[in-house]
């Protein structure tokens, strides 16, 4: 069985077509800049030549049919005929408390997906419109949605309340759901698979640091808390997002900066973070590089981060009564190996000891904890492609 995977944001389609039978990448690749006459096209196959390619692209609907020409074609295609994709897979953002699990699409499961939109304005449409693009291409191909809010509609009520007038909620829906699921599910699955042992007798700790980052306490496999809230914008510090403030400042900076609500949310989105603190890049090589160099302010944006990630260890810790493994992941859970080390700098009294040698890793499976830590730490490269083929592949057999 072959299933394509499609990821689409607002100017971006990624995909991958995953071979089923031995859960192998046939080809893999990328659209950026969508809408504009200098649209970029790059696809790669594990083997063979790369093709990249700018040109105009008008809508998802036109990529989605640059790309189904790529995957047949005869020089860089991997495929004989479209009739051999037989499932595509779509990451979606946004589920609301509408979907708890992965779906097969359905237009009844569309139009709940767009009751999602007012929740999340910026992703939800890019991934309903590559739904319906798919659909008019491919219209008799099984079509799953696999959302990143899913995992964590396990999470009681007391955890995902905040402390605002009750008819915020009930009205409006405002409550944490939490972000990265797919990501999240995936390694601490994959952590316990490495433990040999049953993810119900866990409790683990996964912190997804990449462009956005957020830390979640999986117990006996389940999400029971994790820093993203309502928005992908609370929790850590991140890149160029500001993480938990402070409510009370977004007012006090419209005023004192005479700025717009909106001015605001695109100042904590897009401006904040490491980049804001550091005035120097959201990149963490950069970082370190400037760090190196003397910048006190890219070290302090470092050290920001790591202890805002570490903080929230010792909550999750706290919230699951214990910790049996941690797991770094994403762009600088896997490879950030000063990242790593100074994050676990001070979380030996759980019992959780790094060990300098082995968290020497990028990129691979491996754990990273000296061989007496009681609590395990593990770097576990993310593969979200993989948990959405799987569920692509369970609805719509
Ligand atoms: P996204 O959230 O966009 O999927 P990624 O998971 O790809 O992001 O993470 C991207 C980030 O990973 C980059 O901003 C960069 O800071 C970080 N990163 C990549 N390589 C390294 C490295 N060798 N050391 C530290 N950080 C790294």
């Amino acid at each position: 069985m072959k299933v394509l995977v499609i990821n689409c944001g607002s100017s971006s389609l990624k995909y991958q077509l995953i071979d089923m039978n031995g859960e192998i990448v046939l080809a893999k690749g990328l659209f950026e800049r969508i809408g504009s006459d200098e649209a970029m096209f790059t696809h790669k196959r594990p083997e063979g030549e790369k093709y990249s390619v700018v040109e105009p692209i008008k809508n998802h609907g036109e990529a989605l049919k640059r790309l189904l020409d790529i995957l047949v074609d005869a020089e860089y295609g991997v495929i004989k005929s479209m009739d051999e994709i037989d499932a595509v897979g779509h990451r979606v953002v946004h589920g609301g408390e509408k979907f708890a699990d992965s779906v097969l699409i359905t237009d009844e499961v569309i139009k709940g997906m767009e009751e999602c939109i007012e929740l999340a304005p910026l992703h939800n449409p890019p991934n309903i419109e590559g739904i319906k693009a798919c659909e008019a291409i491919m219209p008799n191909v099984p079509q799953v949605g696999v959302f990143d809010t899913a995992f964590h509609q396990t999470m009681p009520k007391k955890c995902f309340l905040y402390g605002l007038p009750y008819k915020a909620y009930e009205d409006l829906g405002v409550r944490r759901y939490g972000f990265h699921g797919t990501s999240h599910k995936y390694v601490s699955q994959r952590c316990a698979e490495l433990m040999g042992k049953d993810i119900k007798d866990l409790k683990i700790i996964t912190c997804h640091l990449g462009n956005g980052s957020s830390v979640t306490a999986v117990d006996q496999g389940k999400s029971v808390d994790t820093t993203m809230g309502f928005t992908p914008l609370s929790g850590l510090v991140m890149g160029t997002r500001c993480g938990d403030i402070d409510p009370a400042i977004v007012v006090f900076l419209m005023e004192k900066w005479n700025k717009t609500a909106k001015e605001i949310d695109a100042m904590m989105n897009k401006e904040s973070g490491v980049l804001g603190i550091s005035n120097v890049s959201n990149d963490f090589r950069l970082l370190e590089d400037a760090a190196k160099e003397g910048n006190e302010k890219a070290q302090l944006a470092l050290d920001i981060f790591h202890y805002r990630v570490r903080r929230e260890i010792g909550a999750m810790a706290a919230v699951m009564g214990g910790v049996d493994a941690i797991v770094f992941t994403a762009g600088i859970g896997e490879n950030g190996i000063g990242d790593r080390a100074e994050i676990c700098k001070g979380i030996e009294y759980l019992g959780a000891h790094i060990d300098a040698e082995r968290n020497n890793v990028r990129g691979e499976d491996a754990e990273i904890s000296t061989a007496d830590s009681t609590v395990k730490i593990f770097a576990i490269p993310t593969n979200e492609e993989i948990m959405i083929a799987r569920d692509t592949v369970r609805l719509s057999k």
